[in-house]
């Protein structure tokens, strides 16, 4: 029996990594050259959205633009198949998967009905057809670069074991782990690399579910934990995580290095170059996380840390977009205790995180993703205990770094490069690492502009 030589790698590929047969090569060959044993691929670019349309669109009955959807989608992936000329097994077990897409956006348009786990389905397949794709792809560069790995395609439904919030499922992380030792155990042996899906999972029956849109990198994270990997590689299309969002500021500059408490902080408010609980099990479980691009491999990335060289005051910002401000008030509150508790209580039963809170002596405000309001029942459930008033289309702005709550001047520095912006709420104190504020969407990427030039 072999035995384990070298380090164990999972090396995740974004949409963007998986956009033609042209971005898939060179992923594949970075897999190779990095040595990778399981490779997490999402979804060819642009392909959930088209899903995501789909199970919008056939319930509303628009026959018409399902039939688009699918043939854009048909046509993404035949594109690739017929630039690489695929072999017919291929092409058979693609048509395969197309029609189940067919098959699905019929049954919805006939049903006029998407439920949750229907939609778990349909969108499980744009990472169920790139990662075949893809796993063609290379082994025809396995063989090119003669590397002696066998490649081999998994369907990682058999390992990531969920709960069945359908849409938002949660792993189980114990369950997940009793799996990967039983089916994933020869990729430590470095005689195989396997290639699988991000983002969908399944319950315990069986039951295909998705981690929620960008989900890829936490199930790449999860399968690293449950594989007992060494380094977790996310390549994605910038060369690493920068000070913000490169498409709001241009002179944003790359991080060599971050901290696992600021990188957390900067996914979970907002910075989509990772899905905000990623950095969860590689924490757990120590494993290294490294942040490229595979448009540039040769690029030195950023790696995160337990501990940096240094710690910025202000290491980078974020936004996160699409918040609502939920102003809760009764004179109830006035010396009474128990509001609090309450109003959670509603919260946990409809599922809805708190992204920040704070409280007056008579009221409450706190932020929550617009989509959290969509059931209106909550609403009415919290209208029961006091009253409601809801503020829209806002966006949060997040200052990440170190010893934040405990650097003079810092609120000045801020509030003096916001001149003129209108700050709707502000959350300081409750961690060392962030500072943050509500504007509005319209002034929200000036806002980012101006203290990326005052700060970094
Ligand atoms: P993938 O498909 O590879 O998962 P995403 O589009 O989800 O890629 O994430 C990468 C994108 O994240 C980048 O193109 C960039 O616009 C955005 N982004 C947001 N904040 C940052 C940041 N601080 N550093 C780098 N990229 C960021
Ligand atoms: N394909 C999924 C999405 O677009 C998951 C991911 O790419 O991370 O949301
Ligand atoms: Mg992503």
């Amino acid at each position: 029996m072999s035995t384990q030589t070298n380090e164990v790698i999972v090396a995740k590929f974004g949409g963007s990594s998986m956009a033609n047969l042209e971005a898939m090569t060179r992923s594949a060959q970075i897999s190779v050259n990095k040595g990778a044993n399981m490779v997490v691929v999402s979804a060819v670019y642009g392909v959930t959205n088209l899903l995501v349309e789909i199970s919008k669109k056939a319930p509303a009955g628009d026959e018409e633009r399902v039939n688009e959807l699918i043939h854009e989608i048909e046509d993404k992936h035949r594109q690739i198949l017929q630039e690489m000329q695929a072999s017919e097994s291929l092409k058979d077990d693609v048509t395969v998967l197309l029609s189940e897409v067919t098959m699905i956006a019929k049954g919805m348009l006939l049903l006029r009905e998407c439920s949750d786990r229907a939609y778990d389905s349909l969108v499980s397949l744009g990472e169920r057809l790139s990662s075949l794709v893809f796993s063609e792809v290379l082994a025809r560069i396995n063989e090119q670069l003669a590397s002696n790995k066998k490649v081999e395609l998994f369907d990682i439904r058999q390992v990531l074991v969920t709960d069945d919030n359908f849409t938002k499922a949660a792993p189980d992380i114990e369950a997940t782990k009793a799996r990967a030792d039983q089916f994933l155990v020869n990729a430590k042996y470095g005689d195989i690399v396997y290639v699988s899906q991000g983002f969908i999972g399944a319950t315990s029956d069986g039951l295909t579910t998705t981690l929620g849109r960008g989900g890829s990198d936490y199930s790449a994270a999860l399968v690293a934990e449950a594989m007992g990997a060494d380094t977790l590689q996310i390549w994605t299309d910038v060369a690493g995580i920068a000070t913000t969002d490169p498409r709001i500021v241009k002179e944003a500059k790359l991080l060599n290095e971050i901290t696992f408490s600021e990188a957390a902080e900067l996914a979970t408010f907002g910075a989509k170059i990772l899905h905000p609980t990623t950095l969860t099990p590689a924490l757990r479980a120590g494993i290294k996380v490294f942040v490229g691009s595979s448009y540039e491999p040769n690029e030195p990335g950023t790696w995160i840390k337990n501990d940096t060289e240094s710690a910025p005051l202000i290491r980078a910002m974020a936004l996160r977009r699409e918040q609502s401000l939920v102003t809760l008030s009764t004179p109830k509150m006035l010396q009474a205790h128990g509001f609090l508790f309450e109003i959670f209580k509603i919260f946990n039963e409809f599922k809805v995180s708190i992204d920040s809170i704070t409280t007056s002596e008579i009221s409450v405000a706190l932020t929550l993703d617009d989509s959290a309001l969509l059931n209106k029942k909550i609403i009415d459930r919290l209208s029961e205990l006091c009253s409601v008033k809801v503020e829209k289309d806002l966006t949060l702005v997040s200052l990440i770094g170190n010893e934040i709550n405990h650097t003079p001047n810092l609120a000045a520095r801020i509030f003096n490069a916001v001149e003129g912006i209108n700050v709707r709420m502000i959350c300081l104190g409750a961690s060392k690492h962030n500072f943050c504020f509500l504007v509005g969407k319209n002034d929200a990427d000036q806002t980012i502009q101006r203290l990326h030039k005052e700060f970094i």
